[in-house]
């Protein structure tokens, strides 16, 4: 159920709904918009059936969430939602690109990375510390050692951190290290994980799992927020089809899907989407002409010695490239690119 007041509403009318929703056992959420300010009720409706909610003093209207997902749903908020990412927001005006490689095999590749990526305008380093691969033979990442890797990593460059937490039992000490915790694709439904990074104060960037629909994916955000959580960014990395010549389907359409349906920012990651270097620069575009928020890319300072993912890392010279590029295209989506990270040292 979803409460919109009415312009102009006081602060002791909010107040005085919220109470009364309270006092019928539900919680609520406060969402202050430019005129309106929403009041989500999160519980059982049904017992807010006697409760005169039309007849309180700054009530507009009075809405049920006909969405599966409810607290997800646009309707739920006011507005977009603003995600905090250590200094960064995500979803606001700025368009936010984190960079970083695959994989943290090292600290000078890392802080070498960070810091080219930072200086070219990137507001988020990413690095897997641990990784989710295909063959238990691969490479799978430092583990503890990456995350106390990538903690130093933000020190030097003041770039936020988003590193893979995998399992329920890495919550906490992933949390300890990095400013926003990424759940992986083959991780998606994955409800105890789910449920474990909603109890956190971390931002979770969610990616979209490769057979998922977007009403999965929605769900999926749902269980996180449904813990207290609302610190979610979507990242669409293309799905599983027919076709072979890509590494994924980069499904553009997601984004203004996504867009209409939540006021979660909506992020892409264009590299495990076309899986190779030559396509991370046109489907950048394209994502930020349909609407990202923001996009996630694979940075290597040596892709041909990358341990993971290297043949759909740019270097830095091609992650330099890609951001002057992708300026005009945020422009004509109404978004700005930041010059630079002014922290980052050049
Ligand atoms: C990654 O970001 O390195 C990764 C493993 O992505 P995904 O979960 O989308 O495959
Ligand atoms: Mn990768």
């Amino acid at each position: 159920m979803i409460i919109v007041t009415r312009i102009g509403v006081t602060e002791d009318e909010v107040d005085q709904i919220r109470e009364r929703i309270e006092a019928a056992g539900l919680r609520t959420h406060i969402s202050r918009g430019e005129t309106h300010t929403i009041i989500g009720c999160i519980g059982d409706e049904e017992r807010l059936e006697h409760v005169p909610l039309l007849s309180l003093p700054g009530v507009e209207g009075v809405h049920p969430v006909m969405k599966p997902f409810k607290l997800a749903a646009r309707e739920f908020s006011a507005g977009p939602s603003r995600i905090p990412m250590g200094q960064v927001e995500m979803g606001g005006e700025t368009l936010v690109v984190i960079a970083g490689p695959c994989s943290v095999e090292g600290e000078d590749m890392l802080v070498e990375t960070a810091t080219a990526v930072g200086a070219a305008g990137a507001r988020g380093l990413r690095g897997g510390a641990y990784k989710p691969r295909t063959s238990p033979y691969s490479f799978r990442g430092l583990g503890a050692r990456g995350l106390e890797l990538l903690a130093r990593a933000r020190e030097l460059s003041g770039l936020p951190v988003v590193t893979e937490v995998m399992d329920t039992r890495q919550v906490d000490e992933v949390a300890g290290h990095a400013d926003v915790l990424q759940v992986g694709a083959r991780n998606m439904q994955n409800f105890a994980l789910l449920t474990e990074v909603g109890r956190v104060h971390r931002p979770v960037l969610l990616k979209r799992g490769m057979s998922s629909t977007l009403k999965d994916f929605l769900l999926a955000a749902e269980y996180v927020m449904k813990q207290g959580n609302m610190n979610v960014i979507l990242c669409e990395r293309g799905i599983r089809t027919f076709e072979t010549a890509t590494r994924n389907t980069f499904d553009l359409s997601a984004i203004p899907v996504l867009k209409r349906e939540t006021h979660l920012p909506v992020i892409a990651d264009p590299s495990h989407a076309g899986g190779v270097r030559e396509l991370v620069a046109p489907l950048s575009y394209a994502a930020v002409a349909a609407g990202a928020d923001g996009l996630m890319v694979e940075v290597h300072p040596r892709p041909s010695e990358a341990l993971s993912d290297g043949d759909q890392s740019l270097d830095f010279e091609g992650f330099r490239e890609l951001m002057t590029r992708l300026r005009p295209f945020a422009e004509a989506a109404g978004r700005r690119v930041e010059e630079s990270n002014p922290s980052a040292v050049a």
